[in-house]
């Protein structure tokens, strides 16, 4: 998409050969235009589908995810990372490896909001390792639910995530793919 592409190159940043940084627009201040134009791309890619939920990881994805679900007229549906005292009731849960922070989390879905007759689409900020988009499957499978399609705003290409869900039968469909990072300079896969 040549419009998150164009913003990563003039605002994205390197913080090393494995991570960027993109603060100004997606992470901490979001360009809500860029986000309805993402939404509208994934919408028409995945409008075949059947889609019934698009869901997500709190907190990067619930902007994009929300705008897709939007255009597709679906629930959006948020799985979250803490454990609260309020949502305690019918939750399952996964423990999932954070790729920027290294350490693990739990992720957590209330079963009353996904059932076996739903096909998902989860929409995510960036993938890695492919960790992320791993465990929303476990959670799926658990409760009979079909993953329909993976969208993703930013592929790292140098790194396992595609290769993991392809391998294990999911279609992933990214907006941006960076073959190279290293501190000042990106390179996109094509
Ligand atoms: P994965 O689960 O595929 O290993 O990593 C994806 C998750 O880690 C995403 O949800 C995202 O929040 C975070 N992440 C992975 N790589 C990056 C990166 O280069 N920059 C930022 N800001 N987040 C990343």
């Amino acid at each position: 998409m040549k419009e998150l592409k164009d913003r990563i190159l003039a605002e994205g940043r390197a913080l090393n050969e494995d991570i960027l940084k993109v603060d100004s627009f997606i992470n901490h201040q979001v360009d809500m235009e860029l986000m309805s134009a993402i939404g509208k791309e994934f919408a028409e890619h995945f409008k075949d589908l059947g889609i019934t939920k698009v869901i997500t990881i709190e907190s990067s994805g619930i902007i994009p995810a929300g705008m897709t679900a939007l255009e597709l007229g679906v629930p959006l549906v948020i799985l979250k990372k803490a454990s609260s005292n309020v949502l305690n009731d019918d939750m399952i849960h996964t423990e999932v490896t954070s790729f920027t922070k290294g350490n693990s989390y739990e992720l957590s879905l209330c079963k009353r909001y996904i059932t076996e007759n739903d096909h998902v689409l989860f929409i995510d900020d960036f993938l890695a390792n492919g960790e992320a988009a791993t465990g929303v499957i476990r959670l799926l499978r658990m409760l009979h639910a079909t993953m329909a399609g993976i969208g993703i705003l930013i592929e790292k290409t140098f790194q396992p995530g595609r290769g993991k869900l392809e391998d294990a039968g999911f279609e992933v469909y990214s907006l941006a793919r960076i073959k190279k990072l290293e501190a000042g300079s990106i390179e996109f896969m094509d």
